[in-house]
């Protein structure tokens, strides 16, 4: 009998806030250790906690740029636990009531485009670092309170790899549109797996495998790499598999057991009561909606199709926005945009790298590059001497016909110049002058190169061909 996996993830990213959820202590990651805490985070008796307005404005932003419902009507739960990450002995979460919910991502996978259904994306709170030392242990609460965004998946991936690119579009998405840095060094990301094998065909859902805390995409492929293959063969064997707990062994590259059903806490969920229910307004909510932003998936087909550009240039410049936008304020309009499309893919791009200087700070203006396009279309310039006049464009900004006319670059199409040049050319080189003659055509473009090469790149190579073609068969 054939399986397939079905995997369903739970990703937890820090939302990109100055403040921390409840509390005016900082949300920054690299302090020493509690010093970015106050009474509000450590859990004191007696406090109270004040909502963090834009960690609520970011998670109704995720929520349309997931295609989610946005209920009219949130709570804050307590999820109540014994740990030392928690000085409060519970997580405030949005247990039944969540901020936004059945969404969906789409995202490119081999080829298509994949739908997964997002279940909900609610908000909750970070906890502490445990740091464990060879005779003691620590907790650093700096990072309790910082506000988190749950997203969970429904389970609809069938694969490793598919899980590897969902979470690479969903991260994207999340950065682009400022709601979080989704730095993984700094464990700003960090997501649950879980995956369950059936019989392909059936739609029961198998015993599901959660794999918690996962801190890098590539260690999720890996889990899920070693985890299905292990579930697909226990299965065969007719084992039965039991819903469980388990973690992964990076070094080992293996999943062991953690815990099973029977220990699964109760964590006695009941709504905060220190905590009013969120309960937005309707311009709060249609403010938001305004300024949602184009997705990268949705900016690459519009490259494709308003600009007729090839997938592979429209999936460079859909994933940098300030290139994408110098492009289409260049291309607008213009007829030749896929050449537009290879300067600043190729040319500006590594000018850029190799100046360490951003986009922001370029001199010339995307007008210009257009201009430099059309002296190089209309036959004013080669394309070999336009690479000349790119350079002079990004270090100085002046106009590329500007440039061209300083510089004496125009390309030669007067065939008088262009004759002496062949004559000369064709008394230097008779070995190649010869093959041509006795039926070898490629001679022609050695020789060809030889005129542009005494013309410094300035002769019109067509012309240059006719010419020498004409001279050699006469
Ligand atoms: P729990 O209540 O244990 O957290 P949920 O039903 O909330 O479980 O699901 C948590 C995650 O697990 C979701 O992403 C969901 O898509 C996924 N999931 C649920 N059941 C299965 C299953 N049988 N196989 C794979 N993934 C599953
Ligand atoms: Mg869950
Ligand atoms: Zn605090």
């Amino acid at each position: 009998m054939e399986y397939e996996a079905v995997i369903g993830l739970e990703t937890h990213v820090q939302l990109k806030t100055k403040s921390k959820m409840w509390c005016s202590c900082a949300n920054a990651f690299g302090a020493p250790p509690n010093t970015n805490v106050c009474p509000v985070c450590l859990g004191m008796p007696g406090v109270l906690p004040v909502a963090n307005a834009e960690a609520l404005r970011l998670t109704v932003l995720t929520g349309f740029l997931l295609n989610c419902e946005i209920p009219r009507y949130a709570k804050f739960d307590r999820k109540n636990y014994f740990y030392p990450d928690s000085a409060k002995n519970y997580q405030v979460t949005q247990y039944d009531r969540p901020s936004t919910r059945e969404g969906f991502l789409e995202f490119e996978f081999e080829g298509t485009i994949q739908r997964v259904r997002i279940t909900r994306a609610h908000l909750e709170e970070d906890v502490g670092k445990n740091t464990h030392f060879e005779r003691h242990s620590g907790v650093d609460f700096n990072r309790a309170g910082v506000p988190l965004l749950e997203i969970v998946s429904e389970p609809d991936l069938t694969s490793a790899d598919q899980a590897h690119a969902y979470l690479n579009a969903l991260t994207e998405l999340l950065a682009k549109a400022g709601i979080s840095d989704c730095d993984m060094e700094k464990g700003m990301v960090r997501c649950d797996v879980n995956v369950s094998v059936r019989p392909k065909g059936t739609t029961t859902l198998g015993a599901k495998i959660e794999i918690k805390n996962m801190n890098s995409f590539s260690g999720v492929r890996r889990a899920l790499d070693f985890e299905i293959p292990r579930q697909i063969e226990a299965v065969s064997k007719g084992e039965k598999l039991r819903q469980e707990t388990r973690r992964w062994d990076d070094l080992a590259g293996i999943t062991a057991p953690m815990r099973s059903k029977e220990d699964a806490h109760d964590y006695r969920y009941f709504p905060d009561p220190d905590l009013l229910p969120f309960t937005p307004t309707e311009e709060w909510i249609a403010a938001i909606r305004a300024t949602v932003p184009e997705l990268p998936l949705a900016r690459k087909q519009r490259l494709m199709r308003d600009f007729g550009l090839p997938a592979g240039d429209a999936e460079v410049l859909k994933s940098n926005d300030a290139l994408a936008d110098f492009f289409e304020k260049a291309a607008g309009g213009f007829r030749n945009p896929k050449a537009i499309a290879n300067w600043i893919i190729n040319n500006l791009s590594a000018q850029l790298a190799a100046s360490g200087t951003s986009l922001a700070d370029v001199r010339f203006s995307p007008a210009q590059l257009r201009e430099l396009v059309e002296l190089v279309d209309s036959g004013k310039i080669s394309s070999r001497i336009a690479q000349e006049v790119f350079v002079d464009l990004f270090s100085t900004g002046e106009s590329p016909s500007a440039i061209v006319e300083r510089k004496g670059l125009a390309q030669v199409s007067d065939t008088g110049a262009i004759e002496k040049i062949c004559d000369d050319v064709i008394a230097a080189n008779p070995g190649p002058a010869a093959d041509f003659r006795a039926g070898k055509v490629a001679a022609l473009n050695f020789l060809k190169g030889q005129v542009m090469k005494l013309s410094k790149g300035k002769a019109n190579p067509a012309v240059a061909g006719e010419i020498l073609e004409r001279k050699l068969q006469s």
